[in-house]
């Protein structure tokens, strides 16, 4: 505890008493995330307003072998930003400075802690915008984007945030800085430390200045509800919509029960049905009606009882804020007190099947599971709802959320799309690969991890078993 008391000691000395704190009902708000999963208690937190502040924190705790948990805005739905018993909270949101836009040359420079949409709204300005939109994105910070490789609804047509980071600024674990990438259109610098960085749930280093792509905003957006009495003929739209050449900006998927919620808790005139689907396609105002119509007309084929496309705004605004509202209205109206959100993705062509596969498991362990998520771009969110002091229902309820990410393994596809691993999928993650016959990659990210981190003091306990 001796080494403790000198590190805490140092950092104060370091950075002055206005930016570390120990008193104990601090510590306790910072033992949490959003994936309402608690463990260890920080033994202190660091309020960071600089890369300086960054350096002089991580050599102290690099000194005395100290864990870090750096955290962005805490939005993690894996446990990725819960601190570890006796850790330093990082705490990166107060550096929040957009340094540049530069439109010519394509990209924005930022801090860490700016949140997403106070970015996106500074670039609307411009006319750009970064297209990734985690539905947190009024709280999550860039750097917890970059660090989770987030995706959200506009993954559909523009993927995760991987696809749009340039260059990044990274802090190692003993306080020494590398820039990783370049604010160019093409860049190959040997073997890609950036995209190892991308992802890396504060395993290897802090991200302390974000260079990322941006890109023009859609000219019109056309918005498409489209409601369904199966839930595999919903399923079955994405890929139709593939075959016929059409990329949705987003496609959504909601169930019977995640709508009901949704109405409940927003109070929104949502219709019943087994299924809805919440699609946008975009492009020039010429253009866009006639995809809008097209893809009406494949929801139609696909079985949907009803389809209205509209660029009605207020129309727009209702159906987006359905969606938006579908995983907090899910935690609103749990009919249980604990939840393990699922982030499986397979590919389109495996949709129905995947969806089918779900309710056959739930009612195999008899366990509430409730569909939302991305269906555009394969990547669903099961909620499976628990009760942690009733040890049967938990393990049914485990054993629900394993058999699913097996299905999703077995049809080609992956445990984790964009919420990472964190705390909670790390048997899962082993799985996987197991699954794969791959093992062996198990091992090679270990030793990543020891390369960059040798005292293995960044966010212990995450990722690996
Ligand atoms: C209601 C809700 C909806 C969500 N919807 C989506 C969605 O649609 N798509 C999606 O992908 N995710 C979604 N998420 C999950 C979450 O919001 C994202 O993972 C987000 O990117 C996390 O950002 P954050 O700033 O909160 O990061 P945090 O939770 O603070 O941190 C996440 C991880 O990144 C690390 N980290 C944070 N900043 C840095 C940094 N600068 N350098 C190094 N490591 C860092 C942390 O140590 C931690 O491991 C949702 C969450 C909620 C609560």
């Amino acid at each position: 505890m001796n080494s403790y008391r000198q590190a805490l000691s140092k950092l104060k000395e370091t950075l002055g008493d206005s930016k570390v704190f120990d008193d104990p009902k601090i510590l306790y708000a910072y033992s949490f995330d959003a994936s309402g999963l608690s463990s260890g208690r920080p033994f202190c937190v660091v309020r960071a307003f600089s890369r300086e502040d960054v350096v002089a924190t991580l050599k102290v705790a690099h000194k005395y072998s100290i864990p870090v948990t750096v955290r962005g805005s805490g939005t993690s739905l894996t446990g990725a930003s819960i601190p570890s018993e006796n850790s330093i909270v990082l705490d990166l949101s107060p550096m929040n400075k957009i340094i540049e836009v530069n439109v010519v040359d394509g990209y924005v420079v930022v801090e860490p802690g700016v949140r997403l949409d106070d970015l996106n709204s500074e670039l609307a300005k411009y006319g750009y915008f970064v297209p990734p939109d985690p539905a947190s994105s009024s709280t999550c910070s860039v750097g917890g984007c970059v660090a989770e490789d987030a995706g959200g609804m506009r993954g559909a047509k523009y993927g995760t945030f991987r696809n749009w980071v340039l260059a990044l600024e990274v802090v190692l674990p003993d306080g020494e800085t590398v820039f990783l990438g370049e604010p160019v259109m093409k860049c190959r610098q040997g073997l890609s430390l950036l995209h190892l960085m991308i992802g890396s749930e504060g395993l290897l280093g802090v991200i302390t200045k974000i260079y990322l792509k941006i890109w023009p905003l859609p000219e019109k957006i056309v918005r498409l509800l489209a409601l369904f009495n199966r839930v595999e003929d919903a399923g079955r739209v994405v890929a139709e919509t593939r075959r016929n050449g059409i990329i949705p900006l987003i496609m959504e998927f909601l169930d019977r029960n995640v709508l009901k919620f949704v109405r409940e808790a927003t109070g929104l005139n949502l219709p019943e049905a087994e299924a809805a689907i919440i699609a946008d396609v975009d492009g020039p105002s010429e253009a866009v009606w006639r995809y809008a119509e097209k893809l009406k007309k494949i929801m139609e084929r696909c079985g949907a009882f009803y389809v209205k496309a509209s660029d009605d705004p207020s129309e727009m605004e209702k159906l987006y804020t359905a969606r938006r509202a579908a995983y907090p209205a899910c935690l609103k109206l749990r009919p249980m007190p604990a939840v393990l959100i699922e982030d499986i993705t397979v590919p389109p062509s495996k949709i129905p099947e995947m969806l089918k596969s779900i309710y056959i498991i739930a009612e195999k362990y008899s366990v509430p599971v409730v569909v939302f998520g991305h269906i555009g771009d394969g990547n669903l969110h099961p909620v499976i709802y628990t009760d942690p002091r009733k040890p049967d229902l938990w393990s049914r309820a485990e054993k629900c959320f394993e058999e699913i990410c097996l299905a999703a393994v077995r049809l080609g596809g992956t445990i984790a799309g964009e919420h990472g691993i964190g705390l909670v999928k790390r048997k899962v993650l082993v799985k996987e690969l197991e699954e794969r016959k791959s093992l062996k990659a198990l091992e090679l990210m270990k030793k990543i991890k020891y390369v960059f981190d040798s005292k293995g003091i960044m966010n212990p306990g995450k990722v690996f078993l």
